[in-house]
C-alpha cells in the first residue's frame, strides 16, 4: 500500500451541489441569465422563457454551466 491509496471521495461533488443549488436559487428571482453566442454577452431571460436570440432555455444554460465548472472546481 502507498501513500494515496486511501479512497478519496469525491469532495468536488458536495461543492458541486451546492453551485447548482445557489445557480438554481439565483435563477429563482424572475430572470436566468446566460451567455448569448448570439448576443455575443451575457443576457438575462425571463424565468420559463427561451432566449429570444439563441433559443437556449433555462435548463440547457443550467446542463451547460454544470459541464464547463466541473474541470474548474476540481483540486
Ligand atoms: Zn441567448
Amino acid at each position: 500500500m502507498g501513500k494515496g491509496s486511501r479512497p478519496r471521495p469525491i469532495p468536488n461533488r458536495k461543492q458541486f451541489e451546492e453551485n447548482w443549488d445557489k445557480i438554481f436559487m439565483k435563477k429563482d428571482f424572475g430572470f436566468w441569465t446566460h451567455y448569448c453566442k448570439v448576443e455575443g454577452t451575457e443576457i438575462g431571460v425571463e424565468k420559463g422563457s427561451p432566449c429570444n436570440w439563441c433559443d437556449v432555455t433555462e435548463h440547457d444554460t443550467i446542463q451547460e454551466t454544470k459541464i464547463q465548472k466541473l474541470p474548474i472546481d476540481r483540486k
